[in-house]
């Protein structure tokens, strides 16, 4: 095995093997651009370092020669006492890791190097400086001292490192040298070959470091990949900007703008310094345009390399550069980062200049991208401290005064004011409220806790678990750490997309791409590039995208972005408001009559929602679930109402009958209880009414000339027989409908698939289904057997530090198990009855991991919340490639 490998014998494609860093420069130097000779130290062998606790011993003589070769190149000795090469040990991983391995500038000098290095120069300063920042360094990353040592040593002669003169770098080297031996009790080395191992063997350790784990584990890396070492000879941006010799400097370049995405390179450049310097930003660098001015040369040859770079990686490339006396060299390249305004700027530029083509274009924009651009943004200033931090559930930014109840929220927003509904957690009675509000802000709870998942289904702002936060809501106001009080009507700013608080009204940038997006007209390059993007990917997608859309607004907005339907059309939400007495009458009713009575009433109201709903989305199919969930959420609260009547001297009979009722029908564990279909069966009459509902509203479109393509859809069914029985019920009402108007409605019955008996007995529930719709949602409750709102707020934090999850279940489908479930139940649902449609409703739906999944297990379509159906077509469309 070879463990060394020279910049000219890799490759971009070794990046396992030499990291991304070493890759980048042996490919660099492959196409001939100016890089500082150098050799990578593989990954492999840091495996075997870290497995064995020691290098394996083919490494020393390798890099022997390899140093050896480097020596001969560059016509001068490591750490040589006149005139030494000095080299950079340089980590490099796989992935990139900003910040979390270390970096040792300046090997070779040492007290007789240093004075060499200065005559060869002709600069002492520079000398002695590079000296110090080598002591410093490896002091720290090699040797485990604390820095702030140094930079107190450096504090008590000069506020800035960069005003030390010769005679005070040349006492701090010695002070520096002191606290290394204080500290450690060794003396900072001065052999050049020993310091090269030694900081070999540092970078090998950093991959262990806490804030290495740490990072790993919030961005999923691998622990076992290990890093590469890439030593490379130093080039000096360190030695004086003026003079009779030509400027140095260092700096980055973009091959264009990584913030907007505009053509031309861009960059910062900062005369007399050494890398680190930028990127630290210990003095303030000047924009890349100011290089031309300074050493016009320089800078052409820059732009010269970046256009090379870009045509040969294809897409967008960052470099770090470096300028010695007016001679470039570029020290590191790789694919840049960029925001998602450059991200779809760039594809659609690219794949204009024929650099890359229209699906590969697509390849490079993502649906998370597209979604952060459709919601307005703060412009904060790294100067606005936040109030506090919890989870970002739902992006955007929204600015309102701070109400503690849906009624206050309501009034206010009746009122033309702005509100941010705070509470410690939400519950279904906080609806209005939150429809009210601009933004939700609670202290409990994560990403799919109730006001998240309403909240993006609305597409509002929410963050939720601020745990910082003390929110007292019957003093109406809430703490934060700093002591800061806020009241009710005081005014704060919620960034759903960092998932901070501030207080006041930060300023705001409005996203004109939701708005092309609705209209389908480009505005600008940026919305010419989404819509561009959206119509290749709608071009070649086989997942059609549906709506969950329980009104007639959301459906007409959703059709505009995109819906080819409704999946999941909710009927709770038509139960509740001023139809909530006739709830509780239907409930509450002692005989077949009244609860005849409370339906009839009911009837007309739903049949006006099906109406509306399925004129909005005419011609295309509306899937409406019957009732779903438990009674008592209808009813008022079993204590709240017993306390209440306590208080009451002579309760209201009706209020007595009601907490009977509420008794009556309470359960230990509701969300397994009396709902869906077992409701539907239990309480005469309810299906019936509703299916009647939706039978009349398909008439009344029907002799309005519409298109109305309504599906009936039977929520947790267990067993065929269930969905056997309901379904017979259904066709009874249809029928009927059917001869009393002469009409053919056309009203296919299907059912969800949420429990795992369900999946497991697919084939035979597909004999009485003509469509599945799989309910992920309560499918991952109930094959994890836990309970989404409890979980979510007790041990998911925990499980996913312990790495149990990397991503909560009900954010991204659990492949292996829940997922493992949805290919089963298409697989013997289509079996036994081959015209079987299938799609899946819930959160999952507009996920773009669960999507791809989705797509390959063969569904026909996914259905997610309107605001997610452009980054659902986007990633279907990128699923189908
Ligand atoms: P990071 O991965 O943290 O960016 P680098 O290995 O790129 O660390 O090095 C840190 C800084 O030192 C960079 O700005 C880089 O350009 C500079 N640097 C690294 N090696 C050399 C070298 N041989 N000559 C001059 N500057 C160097
Ligand atoms: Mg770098
Ligand atoms: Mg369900």
């Amino acid at each position: 095995k070879k463990y060394v490998y020279g910049f000219a014998e890799g490759g971009r494609d070794m990046a396992a093997l030499l990291g991304g860093k070493g890759a980048g420069l042996a490919e660099m130097t492959r196409i001939g651009l100016p890089v500082p000779p150098g050799f990578t130290v593989t990954t492999d062998a840091c495996k075997v370092y870290l497995a064995m606790g020691e290098e394996p011993p083919e490494l020393g003589v390798e890099a022997a020669q390899a140093l050896a070769g480097l020596e001969r190149a560059m016509g001068r000795t490591l750490g040589a006492p006149d005139d030494p090469l000095l080299v950079s040990v340089r980590s490099g991983a796989r992935f990139s890791m900003p910040g979390m391995m270390d970096t040792i500038l300046d090997i070779g000098l040492n007290d007789q190097s240093v004075t060499g290095l200065a005559k060869a120069s002709g600069q002492e300063r520079f000398a002695w400086d590079s000296y110090r920042r080598l002591i410093q360094m490896f002091g720290h990353t090699v040797m485990g001292v604390d820095g702030d040592l140094f930079e107190q040593a450096i504090s008590s002669h000069k506020a800035n490192d960069h005003d030390l003169d010769v005679g005070e770098l040349t006492r701090l080297t010695e002070e520096f040298k002191a606290i290394i031996r204080k500290e450690t009790g060794e003396d900072f080395p001065q052999d050049p070959a020993d310091q090269l191992a030694r900081a070999v063997r540092a970078v090998f350790d950093s991959w262990n470091t806490e804030r290495a784990h740490v990072y790993r584990h919030r961005e999923h890396i691998p622990e076992d990949l290990g890093t590469a070492v890439n030593v490379q000879a130093m080039v000096f941006g360190n030695l004086g900007s003026t003079g009779e010799s030509k400027s140095s400097g260092t700096g980055v370049a973009f091959t264009r703008d990584p913030a907007t995405g505009e053509r031309g390179m861009y960059g910062d450049y900062l005369p007399d310094a050494q890398g680190e310097d930028v990127v630290a930003g210990v003095r303030d660098a000047l924009p890349l345009r100011e290089l031309r001015s300074l050493d016009a040369r320089a800078y052409v040859e820059l732009g010269d390399h970046l256009r090379t770079l870009e045509q040969h990686y294809r897409d967008l490339c960052d470099v770090e550069f470096t300028v010695e006396r007016g001679k470039l060299w570029i020290l590191q390249t790789r694919v840049g980062k960029r925001t998602a305004e450059a991200a779809f700027r760039i594809a659609r530029d690219l794949c204009e200049e024929g650099t890359i083509s229209a699906d590969e274009a697509l390849v490079r924009v993502s649906g998370a991208e597209l979604t952060r651009l459709m919601f307005p943004r703060f412009d904060v200033k790294t100067t606005d401290v936040p109030l506090a931090h919890g989870v970002p559930a739902s992006p955007g930014a929204a600015v309102g005064a701070v109400v503690f109840d849906s009624t206050e929220a309501v009034r206010r927003a009746a009122a033309g004011e702005q509100v941010v509904l705070v509470r410690r957690e939400t519950t279904p009675d906080d609806l209005p409220g939150m429809i009210a509000a601009q933004a939700v802000l609670t202290s409990r709870g994560g990403k799919t806790s109730h006001a998240a998942v309403v909240a993006r289904g609305m597409g509002k702002v929410c963050v939720c678990g601020a745990e910082e936060l003390a929110v007292d809501t019957p003093g109406r106001r809430f703490t934060a750490p700093s002591g800061a009080v806020v009241r009710e009507g005081d005014v704060v700013s919620v960034d759903g997309t960092a998932g901070t608080v501030h207080l006041g009204a930060l300023p705001l940038t409005a996203s004109h791409v939701g708005r092309a997006l609705e209209t389908g007209t480009a505005t600008d390059t940026l919305t010419d590039a989404v819509l561009g993007a959206l119509a290749r990917a709608d071009s070649g997608r086989r997942l059609q995208v549906r709506a969950n859309a329980d009104t007639p607004e959301d459906a007409v907005r959703a059709r505009a972005l995109g819906a080819q339907g409704i999946g999941l059309c909710r009927t709770e939400h038509m139960f509740l408001g001023e139809r909530r007495e006739l709830v509780e009458a239907m409930i509450l009713a002692r005989d077949d009559l009244a609860r005849e009575r409370a339906l009839d009433a009911l009837l007309p109201l739903q049949r006006a929602d099906f109406t509306a709903i399925l004129e909005a989305m005419d011609g295309l199919p509306v899937t409406i679930r019957l009732i779903d969930p438990p009674l008592h959420e209808f009813l008022p609260d079993r204590t709240e109402l017993a306390v209440r009547l306590a208080r009451t001297g002579h309760p209201d009979p009706r209020d007595r009958e009601l907490l009977a009722a509420v008794e009556r029908m309470h359960e230990q564990n509701p969300m397994l209880g009396l709902r869906g279909v077992r409701l539907g069966l239990a309480v005469p009459g309810l299906m019936a009414m509703q299916v009647q509902a939706i039978a009349e509203a398909v008439v009344e479109r029907l002799r309005d000339g519409g298109t109305p393509r309504a599906e009936i859809m039977i929520p947790l069914v267990g067993t065929v027989e269930e969905l056997r029985l309901a379904r017979s019920e259904a066709e009874l009402v249809l029928g009927e409908v059917e001869s009393e108007t002469g009409l053919t409605l056309d009203c296919p019955i299907g059912t969800m698939i949420e429990l795992p008996r369900a999946a497991l007995t697919a084939g035979r529930i597909a004999e009485a289904a003509d469509f599945f719709s799989f309910g992920t949602n309560d499918l991952t409750q109930t094959t994890w057997g836990l309970s989404r709102d409890d979980a979510e707020a007790s041990f998911f934090p925990l499980y996913i530090d312990k790495g149990v999850f990397s991503v909560s279940p009900f954010e991204t489908i659990d492949q292996e198990g829940v997922g493992r479930l949805v290919e089963l139940g298409v697989e013997a649902g289509r079996a036994v009855n081959p015209r079987l449609e299938t799609g899946v409703c819930g959160e999952h739906g507009g996920d773009p991991d669960s999507i791809h999944f989705f797509h390959r297990v063969g569904l026909d379509y996914v259905s997610c919340s309107p605001f997610r159906i452009p980054a659902a077509r986007l990633e279907a469309g990128r699923a189908s490639l």
